[in-house]
C-alpha cells in the first residue's frame, strides 16, 4: 500500500510518519481539552492547522481528518 498523504510505501493507508503524527494529534486533543476546556474536534483541527508550531506531518493529518 501507499500512504494516502505522501505516497510513501506503507503497511496501512498511512505511512509510519503520518500514522505517528495522527496518534500525536489525537492524543493532543485530550490534553488540549483538559488544558483549555472542551473544544469541538473540527475546531481543534483548525487550531492545529493554523498553529505555527505544528509540524508539516501533523498539518497534513489535520487536513485529512478535518475533511478539507
Ligand atoms: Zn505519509
Amino acid at each position: 500500500m501507499k500512504c494516502r498523504l505522501c505516497g510513501r510505501a506503507a503497511t496501512a493507508d498511512l505511512c509510519a510518519y503520518h500514522q505517528a503524527a495522527k496518534e500525536r494529534v489525537e492524543t493532543a486533543y485530550a490534553l488540549w481539552a483538559n488544558a483549555h476546556g472542551k473544544i469541538e474536534w473540527k475546531d481543534y483541527l483548525d487550531n492545529v492547522k493554523r498553529n505555527p508550531q505544528t509540524g508539516q506531518w501533523a498539518k497534513e493529518i489535520a487536513e485529512l481528518l478535518g475533511g478539507n
